[in-house]
C-alpha cells in the first residue's frame, strides 16, 4: 500500500520520506536492506515474482515503486524498471522501440552521450533527425517519425521545449514520446502527466544526490511498451546491483529538501551572476526573464540546480574554476556539494570556450554566494 492510498493528495516532502515503503511488519526495519541474490528459492514450476538474479530483485522492486509514485502520483497503472545508469536506461527505450527503417527524432543539443546514440541507430538502419531543443524545433520533423525524444530542461543548455505542445503533435502523428527527465527529477516536472508515454531518466544526478551512486529509471503507464524494455533488460543484461538500488531509494527520502535547498541556491547563485559585466549567457529557467522561464513555469514545479553561463575566455574560466573554495571543479551535477566545470573541456558540446555549468548544491546560500563572487574578482584579469 502506498502512503497516497492512506491520505490522497500529499505534499512532495511526504511523498518522498515514505516513497515504496513496503507495509510495516513487526521487527522488520522500515526500508528493508538490500538483498544480495543470484537466485531464489525456486521448488517446481519456475513462477514469479523472484527466479533468477537477473529478472528481479526485491530491492529493485521498492525503488521501483518508489520511483513510480514520485513520477506519476496517485496512479497505479505505471510501471517502472530501474537500470544501472541513465545512459543504460535511455538506450533500452531507444533500443527496445525502434527497428530498422523506423525514424527517430532526437534533440541536437542534449547530453553529450547522444550523438553517439545516433550513430549507433543509423549502423541499425533507423533515421534519425535532430533539431534544438528550443523553440520546439523538434515539431517540424515528427511526419513517419516512431519516436521523439526529448531533454527539456537540455543539458548543458538549459533549453526548454513544451512537452504537452510535442506530445500533442506526436500522438496525432502515431509517434511515441519519451522525456529525459534527469534535470528537473519527478519533483520537478512530471512528463507522463504531460502526455510523454516515457519517463526517462539517470538517478545519478540530484534524484540521488550524493555523488555516489550511478543509476538509471523508465517509467510508462503502457504495460506493452514496457514489456519490451523489460525484455531489453533481460536480455543485455543492464541491472544495477542491490546496494545501489537501495542507497538510492534511501536517497529520495531527502530529496525534496536537497532539491528545495539546491534550487534555491541555483537561483540566488544566478542572481548574484546576472549583476556582473564579464558574464554574457546566463540561463537558469527559474530567472523570471530567462527564454526557458515561460514554458517552464508551465510544465515545471521546481527549476533544478543548473545554472550555465559563459565567461570572457578560457583562461579566465579556468582561474575562476580554481579559486572556487566551495565548489568542487568536477562533472555531473545535481550532488548536495556544489561542483563546476568548463564544459568545452571535453568537446562535444557546442558551446564556448568560456562556458561554465555550474550544479549548485546544498551550501547555505549566502556562503556559496559569496564564494563564486569571490572567485570572479579573483578570475578578474
Ligand atoms: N541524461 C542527462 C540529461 C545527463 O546529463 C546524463 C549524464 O550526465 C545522462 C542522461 C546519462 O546518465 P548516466 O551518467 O547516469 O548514464
Amino acid at each position: 500500500m502506498s502512503a497516497e492510498d492512506i491520505v490522497p493528495d500529499l505534499g512532495d516532502g511526504t511523498r518522498a520520506v515514505r516513497a515504496g515503503l513496503p507495509d510495516p511488519v513487526k521487527h522488520e526495519p522500515t526500508l528493508p536492506g538490500p538483498v544480495f541474490a543470484a537466485h531464489y528459492h525456486l521448488p517446481g514450476d519456475p513462477t514469479g515474482p523472484y527466479t533468477y538474479g537477473r529478472d528481479e530483485n526485491p530491492t529493485w522492486t521498492l525503488l521501483e515503486r518508489a520511483i513510480g509514485e514520485l513520477e506519476a502520483p496517485g496512479r497505479d497503472d505505471v510501471e517502472t524498471l530501474v537500470f544501472p545508469s541513465g545512459m543504460a536506461a535511455i538506450s533500452a527505450v531507444l533500443f527496445s522501440q525502434l527497428s530498422a527503417g523506423d525514424i527517430a527524432v532526437l534533440p541536437n543539443d542534449g547530453y553529450q552521450a547522444l550523438p553517439l546514440v545516433h550513430e549507433q541507430l543509423r549502423s541499425y538502419g533507423i533515421e534519425v533527425r535532430t533539431a534544438p531543443t528550443a523553440d520546439n524545433a523538434q515539431l517540424d520533423l515528427l511526419d513517419g517519425a516512431r519516436l521523439l525524444w526529448l531533454e527539456t530542461p537540455s543539458n548543458p543548455g538549459l533549453d526548454v521545449c513544451d512537452v504537452r505542445r510535442l506530445s500533442e503533435a506526436a500522438r496525432a502523428r502515431g509517434c511515441l514520446v519519451a522525456v529525459d527527465n534527469t534535470l528537473a527529477t519527478p519533483l520537478g516536472q512530471r512528463p507522463l502527466e504531460l502526455g510523454a508515454d516515457f519517463s526517462v531518466a539517470s538517478g545519478t544526478k540530484q534524484l540521488t544526490g550524493h555523488g555516489d551512486v550511478l543509476l538509471g529509471y523508465v517509467v510508462s503507464r503502457d504495460a506493452s511498451l514496457m514489456a519490451g524494455v523489460r525484455r531489453w533488460r533481460k536480455i543485455v543484461g543492464a541491472i544495477p546491483g542491490p546496494m545501489e538500488a537501495w542507497l538510492a531509494h534511501r536517497s529520495l527520502a531527502t530529496l525534496h529538501l536537497r532539491a528545495d535547498r539546491q534550487n534555491a541556491n541555483a537561483l540566488a547563485v544566478a542572481e548574484a551572476l546576472r549583476g556582473r559585466r564579464e558574464v554574457t549567457g546566463l540561463r537558469y529557467p527559474g530567472l523570471p526573464d530567462d527564454p526557458s522561464h515561460k514554458i517552464a513555469a508551465q510544465q515545471m514545479r521546481r527549476y533544478g540546480c543548473v545554472v550555465s553561463f559563459t565567461l570572457p575566455t578560457r583562461a579566465r574560466a579556468d582561474r575562476f574554476l580554481d579559486a572556487l573554495r566551495l565548489v568542487d571543479d568536477a562533472t555531473s551535477f545535481g550532488g548536495v556539494r556544489s561542483t563546476a566545470e568548463r564544459r568545452g573541456r571535453w568537446g562535444g558540446d557546442a558551446v564556448p570556450e568560456g562556458f561554465i555549468r555550474f550544479s549548485a548544491g546544498a551550501e547555505d546560500t549566502d556562503d556559496l554566494v559569496a564564494d563564486v563572487l569571490r572567485a570572479l574578482d579573483v578570475a578578474t584579469d
